[in-house]
């Protein structure tokens, strides 16, 4: 009898750009590697994770406020460059 089969409906999360909440399938995970930001669309790699919406506006917010490095507890500003590639590409 393990509790893991429990799924919850829609866990949310915060974004770290507009600090707004939104269903964690509406928003992009990222995980920093190496004092990198790296985009984590399928949410499998380990590690604390920061979670903002796909979109080049709330990147910037989170980059302009340093949202990431103060969500993976770091004190230099964090390379967002992969993440940023990720979003534009996503795009419409
Ligand atoms: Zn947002």
């Amino acid at each position: 009898m393990s509790g893991r089969t429990h799924a919850r409906a829609c866990p949310e999360r915060t974004c770290v750009g507009c600090r707004e909440r939104a269903a964690k399938t509406d928003l992009l995970r990222i995980v920093e590697v190496e004092g990198a930001c790296v985009p984590d669309p399928r949410g499998t790699l380990p590690g604390r994770g920061a979670y903002v919406h796909p979109a080049s506006l709330c990147l910037d917010l989170a980059v302009r406020r340093r949202a990431l490095s103060r969500a993976f507890k770091v004190k230099e500003p964090l390379d967002s460059e992969a993440v940023r590639q990720h979003v534009e590409q996503a795009a419409p």
